[in-house]
């Protein structure tokens, strides 16, 4: 017969009433279904005759119920190898300089005045080309980051110009999005972006307002960097580009004990300014970015930050911003690392397997550097960056496998575990409160239509 998923998570909705809903999600399906609480408890007495049979096939399709023989981590495995084989996407970073003029505290990359040149920008758009050509993908996405990416920004306009031909003339869908500390984004250029180089998405880091960001993010010469930024995010908000052409500004707040309070401040900030409708936060804890433990240094508790992380997008929310509630879904590999056709490329023209590994002093080495565009020697991708996938089942850096949030999670990130860091996101901690959050919104929009 059928016994309940152990790949479920279970949220109260709060009701006066004596027969409370409760909210189910599945982590191996990625569906959420609300019942009655008597359902619950009759599917969990096994008691499935007292429950409608319609209630019972979405909760099969759903994966919430599941037949009493079935090993699950099983099934979940041979789902991620099909799912990979059946990938019709590929997703590349390229990092076209290794310069940035600013100095973050917390930064583990060592800059230099590297950029791309028109040799390698040929070369990455062969490689790419090449690899979607001859695995037939149908959509390529590319991650401009750096550095400061636009420090570089002749590689990113020749770059897209070939890949945007290629991918017309051989019906491949081509997005781009671009990961910027925002100084040198003036409205121009901003154009020039979001037309020529077909960036749909942007993410600009402020950690807070004035004074805590310029702690922060300041230049390499020791100066505030906040000014800048603001007023450039402001200008391209306030564009005819951004009107027409509709890009995610994204604003991204590394967070830790010194600037959690003025996150609240900066929210506030967006809306005086009358701009909370046009950006999406990401709120993130603030990470080890390359051997240099800066996540040890005055860190809030996963708990403390999923918990602050749910009011933050409460008010969002109060104050009419764009919030995005979404909950996991289902994954078969944590990140572009579990793709071995998916890389990045850096100004030397070295491939690697992670975005955070190019210009990081500890990881310039064979282990990580898979090759190099510029030589003749074989790409070598026998790494343990692209082994974790491999090794999740022999539990050799993380319990991931264990765990029952790997189906919508697949370890979240190999770089930290492989560094002996716990790389938990935060659903796992506030998965709760995001459910119910999630069906509230979905309850009050279903009103407002
Ligand atoms: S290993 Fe971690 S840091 Fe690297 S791409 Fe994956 S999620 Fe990002
Ligand atoms: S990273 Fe954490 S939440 Fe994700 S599968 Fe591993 S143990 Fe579970």
């Amino acid at each position: 017969m059928f016994k309940v998923s152990n790949y479920i998570v279970k949220s109260e909705i709060p009701s006066e009433s004596n027969m409370k809903d409760v909210a189910i999600f599945s982590t191996r399906t990625g569906n959420m279904i609300v019942v009655k609480e008597n359902i619950l408890d009759n599917i969990q007495k096994s008691d499935f005759e007292k429950v409608d049979f319609r209630v019972i096939n979405l909760l099969l399709k759903y994966k919430i119920l599941v037949l009493d023989e079935e090993k699950e981590i099983s099934t979940i495995l041979e789902e991620n190898k099909y799912m990979l084989k059946k990938k019709d996407g590929i997703s590349f970073t390229i990092q076209p300089t290794g310069n940035c003029q600013l100095g973050c505290h917390y930064c583990g990359q060592s800059h230099s005045k590297i950029k791309m040149n028109d040799d390698l920008v040929q070369k990455s758009f062969e490689r790419i080309a090449t690899t979607v050509k001859t695995h037939n993908y149908k959509l390529l996405s590319v991650t401009w980051y750096g550095g400061e990416p636009l420090l570089a920004a002749k590689p990113i306009l020749d770059f897209s110009e070939k890949i945007t031909k290629f991918c017309k003339e051989n019906e491949v869908h081509y997005k781009a999005d671009i990961i910027t500390n925002g100084v040198l984004l003036k409205p121009d250029l901003f154009e020039k972006l979001v037309v020529d180089c077909n960036i749909k998405h942007f993410q600009i880091t402020l950690d807070g307002t004035k004074e805590l960001h310029d702690k922060r993010r300041m230049t390499k010469g020791g100066d505030g960097s906040y000014n800048i930024i603001m007023q450039n995010i402001i200008k391209c908000l306030n564009s005819e580009t951004f009107d027409r052409y509709q890009p995610n500004i994204n604003i991204r707040l590394n967070i830790n004990n010194e600037n959690v309070e003025s996150v609240d401040q900066l929210i506030d900030l967006f809306d005086e300014l009358g701009l909370i409708k046009k950006v999406h936060f990401t709120f993130s804890p603030v990470f080890d970015w390359g051997g240099n433990r800066a996540n040890e240094k005055d860190s809030l508790t996963m708990d403390d930050f999923s918990s602050k992380e749910i009011d933050w997008i409460l008010k969002i929310n109060d104050l009419g911003g764009e919030i995005q509630v979404s909950l996991p879904e289902r994954q078969a590999v944590p990140c572009m690392v579990g793709v071995e056709n998916s890389e990045v490329i850096d100004a030397f023209g070295n491939i690697f397997s992670c975005y955070e590994l190019p210009y990081t002093p500890a990881y310039q080495n064979d282990n990580y550097i898979e090759g190099n565009l510029l030589s003749e020697e074989p790409i070598n991708k026998d790494s343990e960056m692209r082994n974790f996938n491999k090794n999740i089942e022999n539990r050799k850096y993380s319990y991931c496998i264990d765990c029952n949030f790997y189906a919508v999670c697949a370890g979240a990130c190999p770089k930290s575990w492989i560094n002996g860091d716990v790389a938990c996101p935060t659903f796992k901690f506030n998965m709760e409160e995001k459910m119910l959050l999630h069906y509230y919104l979905r309850k009050s929009k279903e009103y407002a239509n």
